[in-house]
């Protein structure tokens, strides 16, 4: 099943810069069928569990994790880049490769102990996850899940989360 999937991903090389192999969802999320199993995919792996939230990182996050959220019946909450949301915010920087960045989430977007499943399409080096681990720790929520489309295991994101369940249909 999923060599079927990954058919529908194409990999664009030196994108956005020199050395990164870029993995290109869009041919998957216009592909009805294949969207679809990747969607289905992500939800069997919780299946049975009630999630009160489904919080997703902008934007390709989004794409999955409002599906996702619909089709569990479940809230949805973005975490974006700074500047982004308009009420009050609460906030965590990361490090990137060069330089840091800010993530942030409404304040009153979740209720402490809340259920929640954290959504991305892909797994890398884990540092854009860790940061939204540490929103969602910092209002107390409960993390039910980590889930992403793409899982790239060379470069050991999975160890930046450990202690939480993380789960990915796609392995390169
Ligand atoms: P990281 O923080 O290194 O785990 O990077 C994860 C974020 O960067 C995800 O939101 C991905 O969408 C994006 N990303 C990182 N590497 C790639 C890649 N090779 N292809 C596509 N997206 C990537």
């Amino acid at each position: 099943m999923s060599e079927q999937l990954k058919k529908h991903i194409r990999s664009i090389p030196d994108f956005p810069k020199e050395g990164i192999l870029f993995k290109d969802i869009s041919t998957l999320l216009k592909n009805k069928a294949a969207f679809k199993k990747a969607v289905d995919s992500m939800a069997k792996v919780v299946k049975g569990k009630k999630i009160d939230y489904v919080l997703s990182i902008e934007s390709r996050g989004f794409i999955f994790g409002a599906a996702l959220a619909y089709k569990l019946g479940a809230g949805f909450v973005p975490v974006r880049k700074k500047g982004k949301l308009p009420a009050e915010t609460i906030s965590v920087n990361y490090s990137l490769e060069y330089g840091t960045d800010t993530l942030e989430m409404h304040k009153d977007a979740i209720k402490p102990n809340s259920k929640i499943l954290i959504v991305d399409d892909l797994l890398a080096t884990g540092g854009t996850m860790s940061a939204v681990v540490q929103l969602a720790e910092k209002v107390q929520a409960k993390i039910f899940g980590i889930i992403f489309l793409i899982e790239l295991c060379d470069l050991k994101g999975r160890e930046k989360l450990k202690g939480y369940p993380v789960y990915s249909i796609l392995k390169y």
